[in-house]
């Protein structure tokens, strides 16, 4: 799909291209677009697609100029299931200059302050989502009740129509598609493809949300990223397999190293363990977001996300995992996670670690879930959204190295979002004080 040629033009011609979506991501995850024929492509690649910036999730007022969304060519993906379509991620411009709280922008910039110091970030995401009924009600497979559904054959191949499609589309794009599974909550499922550039990496992540939802509602069904809209089922993550390269070879590998990871590697993690609260205002972005890693540890099955700032080796009760050498996996972040901040968060309080030669401390290899209690100091992760955009506020290294327009804009919106939930009146509320 992403080749070299940058006229777009051409492209569309020699490919049979009859329209272009030019997409941005706003700071909440939504994809915006605007679909363009194939015949006014090339004005578009120069200048760049219109947009009411303040009409999207971006901190914007209506006195702000028109925003200009420049379609990056190397991001083409044709939609498997309507080919004259050419999908573009785009990067946000306003009076001639990059928005700076423009997400894809914002991990660029993370990414270059890595090669600056030679190194190359690669990652695969692991998105979990749930196919539900049209109307999001309930899960879409009546007969998916199991206790233990993870992995269940028959779950899996009652959806298999659906997950086939969709795994053929990635098949048929080159990511490398390898695995689908049925995952631990009913209703539950992964698909897994290949890792690689995190820019890469993060322009599929948006693409396999809008794939994924755009495929299950061909079959009549609706797909769910929501990060826990069950309460007695495991939630949705969005974990994230890193490592740092540096002159083509992994620079996380050290075989004399702990469990084959490097001094380098382990400077990152502790950068994600010291600026993790901050992190997770990023990572787990919405109200519900807490619902997952807070569920209760007592229910079997209930979840598999972490609720401490903690690592370990092959074991997954903590928020770092190392399962094989040279990586590791982050498994703190979820469905709801902007694909783009959320590479460039991770990329941050990294290269803070690596900057600052951030130890993690000892690797725990218990079971956080049953011992935790045990281990003396182990931090909490946040318990809701606002003590994580808190601990985003105070942080200076998110604000200097993602820079303040992005954290402060993000702040203002999100903590409107949380004085909106605030407000609203819960029936537990009332159940419990009713009476009072
Ligand atoms: N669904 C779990 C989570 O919320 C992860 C299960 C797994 O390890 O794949 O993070
Ligand atoms: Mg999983
Ligand atoms: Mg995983």
């Amino acid at each position: 799909s992403a080749k070299a040629e940058t006229d777009l033009a051409k492209v569309a011609k020699e490919r049979g291209i009859k329209y272009f979506l030019i997409s941005y991501v706003d700071l909440f995850g939504g994809l915006r677009a605007k679909l363009v024929p194939a015949a006014a492509i090339a004005g578009m690649q120069k200048e760049g697609a219109g947009f009411a910036g303040f009409a999207t999730w971006l901190d914007m007022s209506p006195a702000d100029p028109d925003l200009f969304a420049v379609p990056d060519p190397t991001s083409l993906i044709q939609l498997p299931w309507k080919e004259e379509i050419g999908w573009l991620a785009a990067d946000l411009i306003m009076d001639g200059k990059e928005v700076a709280q423009g997400p894809r922008t914002v991990l660029k910039k993370q990414l270059a302050e890595a090669a600056s110091l030679g190194y190359v970030m690669k990652t695969g995401v692991e998105c979990e989502y749930f196919l539900t009924t049209a109307d999001g009600k309930s899960i879409s497979d009546g007969a998916d009740t199991a206790e233990k559904p993870c992995y269940d054959q028959s779950a899996l191949m009652r959806r298999y129509d659906v997950i086939k499609d969709i795994c053929d589309a990635m098949l048929k794009l080159g990511w490398g598609a390898y695995q689908n599974d049925h995952e631990d909550a009913n209703g539950q499922f992964e698909m897994n493809w290949n890792y690689d550039h995190a820019l890469l990496t993060a322009d599929r992540h948006v693409f396999f949300k809008y794939m994924v939802k755009s495929i299950a509602e061909q079959h009549g069904l609706r797909a769910t990223f929501m990060p826990k809209p069950f309460i007695n089922l495991t939630g949705s993550g969005c974990h994230a397999h890193v490592s740092l390269w540096q002159k083509g070879k992994n620079a996380f590998s050290d075989p004399t190293g702990e469990l084959g990871v490097s001094k380098l590697g382990y400077n990152f993690i502790g950068g994600l363990i010291h600026n993790a609260d901050a992190l997770c205002a990023l990572t787990n972005p919405t109200v519900n977001s807490y619902k997952r890693i807070n569920a209760p540890r007592t229910i079997s099955g209930a979840t598999w996300a972490p609720n401490t700032v903690t690592y370990t080796g092959n074991n997954r009760t903590h928020m770092i995992r190392i399962p094989d050498a040279g990586r590791f996996e982050f498994r703190l972040a979820d469905g709801a996670a902007n694909p783009y901040l959320l590479q460039a968060g991770l990329l941050a309080a990294g290269l803070d670690g690596i900057k600052n030669e951030r130890d993690p401390g000892k690797r725990l290899d218990i079971n956080m879930y049953t011992d935790g209690h045990k281990v003396k100091g182990a931090k909490r992760l946040p318990l809701n959204m606002l003590d994580a955009l808190r601990a985003l506020d105070k942080s200076k290294v998110l604000r200097d190295s993602l820079g303040a327009p992005l954290v402060d804009g993000y702040l203002k919106l999100k903590n409107e979002e949380w004085n909106a939930y605030s407000r609203h009146l819960t029936q537990w509320e009332r159940d419990n004080t009713l009476d009072i």
